[in-house]
């Protein structure tokens, strides 16, 4: 007894077969018996298991019939033994059940004494320990009292090893689908993309288009319930080995147990992506969802699994910008993209203090003469290693990292530092400095605090200042953008919306809110001349401009064509290539000494005076 205790103490899931295997090959020699037993009875699915057996039968057929056995199918003693709590013992002449039967012949023996001790926990039967022996044999009360402590031992251990094992699988599966969480699928790629694995290792991440729409609309239930069969047809169709992961929300990732080069793999992510789109049935309704996915390869002991997971997220967000449902591989092109952003992420704080950012600044004009009626600081980063970086480059990384803040107050502060020095130099004294803020900075509590001080210091009065926000922020948080324009307009700053044109949801806004002006993007601007669809775009612009009292800003003028096709429509202060690019304050220096930048746009002589008609 004491033995066997030890022999079982420290077993766990892992361990459990040939632990018992040990234990019965003792029992085997101690009751001197032939064959010894163990089964689990798995009541959720009604079926005994068999767990270990001594000796070992030789050669058993696959599938081993004697391995798992359906209750309802099982012979009479099984049966039997599905409820018994106490031994049963079949003896010579006791007609032999099939099962006991076919472990006899197979095990070649002759007749047979049998005897079954149940394995009780919590007074219900939840197994078996079985023996086998040739001959006759009787068993004492005392053996038998031996062989139901035994039993006992062993339906703790199977108790223990299930609470274990229960355990484990709550710990790596996610509660809502029964799908492997994000700790188990780390776990799963950690050793899939160990050296000397079998690669490419295909990562496909995968997100819902719109599933918040559902919540909102049909109740977070619904929203459970779609994800839930769309969790299961997932497991229906793919490899039962393949690696499905839910990562909360809306969010999956699978890894196929199959490697994949990067053509199969973009064959299998539409098939995953048609698969998810079939309709769902939610209570009344059957819905659908797009889905978009992601896709990084990792190759074993080169790729980590935090590179290939960030791999696939970068991808999939391409995959969502470009309008979701679709299906994005990450490629090189993106790596460069993406080393860039790591790198920005990296250096744009020291960026922001060692003075490696610059500002050039672009002149405006009124196409009629020819004036420079502003300058628009435009950031630039001398990047150490890659050059001058415009601001696409790095104004939405900064955005997305918190960083914004900072940059926007160092491009205020510079621009309105250089723009004071060019005033105490009897330069610039009739331009206005525009300055692009973000998004970010807009909303921030201290904003208006912040410019102020910076007006006070560099002694700038706020109507010398137009700050360029997008419609975009307009739209986004009106009510605090409100607050904080009053609070600029209190100041005499100007305020003017950039990029116009490109969401049109803050017309009615422009009524709202106090802007002063109006910059038409320069997508429309560009094609003047040769695209009608712009043109009426660009006139009706200039026209709401006009209903509302706004002045108007052509950006992205190219051509005189452009030019002239904007004097034409009485939009007369322009932006562009054809006029001057942005340039480093001491070149723009030089137009400003000028006061002018002499245009031979050969305007008719009405477009020369007032509006044209
Ligand atoms: P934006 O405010 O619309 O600035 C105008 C952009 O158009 C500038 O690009 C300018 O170089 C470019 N541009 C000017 N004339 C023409 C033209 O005739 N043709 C073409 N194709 N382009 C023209 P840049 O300097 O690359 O700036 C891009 C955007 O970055 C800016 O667009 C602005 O939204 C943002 N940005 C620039 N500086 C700052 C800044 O200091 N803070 C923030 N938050 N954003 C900035
Ligand atoms: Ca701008
Ligand atoms: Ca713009």
């Amino acid at each position: 007894m004491t033995q066997v205790a030890s022999e079982l103490m420290g077993v766990d899931a892992t361990t459990l077969v040939p632990a018992s295997e040990r234990v019965l090959a003792d029992l085997v020699d101690h009751f001197d018996v032939d064959f010894a037993y163990l089964r689990h009875t798995d009541r959720k699915r009604g079926v005994t298991v068999l767990v270990a057996e001594w000796p070992r039968r030789i050669d058993p057929p696959t599938p081993d019939p004697l391995r798992v056995v359906a209750f309802a199918d099982a012979d009479s003693l099984f049966r039997e033994l599905e409820e018994a709590t106490e031994p049963i013992i079949i003896r010579r002449g006791d007609t032999v059940p099939d099962y006991q039967e076919t472990i006899r012949r197979s095990a070649g023996l002759e007749s047979v004494v049998t005897a079954c001790v149940p394995l009780v926990s919590r007074g219900r039967s939840s197994g078996v320990l079985g023996f086998i022996k040739r001959g006759n044999r009787d068993w004492s009360p005392g053996e038998l009292n031996v062989l139901k402590a035994i039993a006992a031992l062993f339906a703790q251990l199977q108790a223990r090893v299930e609470a274990e094992e229960r355990l484990r699988y709550i710990a790596s599966h996610d509660d809502l689908t029964g799908l492997a969480n994000r700790r188990a699928l780390l776990e799963h790629m950690e050793s899939r993309l160990r050296a000397g694995e079998q690669g490419p290792v295909v990562t496909f991440f995968l997100d819902l288009d719109r599933l918040k729409a559902l919540n909102d609309f049909l109740g977070h239930s619904a929203g459970d319930t779609f994800i839930r069969s769309l969790s299961t047809r997932l497991m229906e169709n793919l490899d039962s080995d393949d690696m499905i992961a839910r990562l909360g929300g809306d969010e999956f990732v699978i890894v196929p147990a199959k490697t994949m080069d990067a053509v199969e793999a973009e064959l299998e992510a539409s098939r995953l992506q048609q698969l998810i789109s079939q309709r769902v049935s939610v209570g009344t309704e059957s819905v659908s969802r797009g889905v978009s996915v992601g896709v990084a390869l990792g190759v074993p002991g080169e790729t980590s699994v935090s590179d290939v997971l960030r791999r696939a997220d970068h991808a999939l967000l391409a995959a969502k910008s470009g309008g979701g449902n679709g299906v994005v591989v990450f490629t090189d092109a993106m790596r460069a993209q993406f080393e860039l952003q790591d790198d920005v992420e990296l250096n744009l704080r020291t960026a922001v203090s060692d003075n490696s950012l610059v500002l050039h600044y672009q002149p405006e004009v009124d196409l009629r003469t020819g004036r420079i009626v502003a300058l628009e600081a435009l950031v630039r980063w001398e990047h150490p290693t890659r050059g001058l970086l415009p601001p696409g480059a790095f104004v939405a990384v900064a955005e997305a990292t918190n960083l914004a803040g900072e940059l926007g107050r160092w491009v205020i502060r510079s621009a309105c530092a250089q723009f004071a020095e060019w005033r105490r130099r009897g330069l610039a004294a009739n331009v206005v400095i525009r300055i692009n803020v973000s998004p970010v900075q807009l909303v921030s509590l201290d904003f208006v605090e912040r410019i102020e001080e910076v007006l006070r210091t560099y002694q700038i009065d706020g109507s010398s200042v137009c700050l360029e926000i997008t419609e975009h922020v307009v739209v986004q948080d009106l009510m605090r953008t409100r607050l904080t324009l009053r609070g600029l307009k209190r100041m005499g700053v100007q305020i003017a919306i950039d990029d116009f044109g490109t969401g049109y949801s803050s017309l009615s806004h422009l009524k709202a809110l106090p802007v002063d002006a109006v910059k038409i993007d320069r997508g429309f601007v560009q094609r003047l001349g040769d695209s009608n669809d712009d043109l009426a775009i660009v006139k009706s612009i200039i026209g709401l401009a006009g209903s509302f009292g706004l002045g108007v800003v052509g950006e992205g003028v190219e051509t005189p064509m452009a030019a002239r096709t904007l004097v034409g429509l009485g939009c007369y202060r322009a932006q562009g290539f054809l006029i001057a690019r942005p340039l480093p304050a001491a070149e723009v220096e030089e137009h400003l000494r000028q006061g002018r930048i002499p245009l031979d746009l050969d305007l008719p002589r009405a477009g020369r005076g007032v509006a044209s008609s």
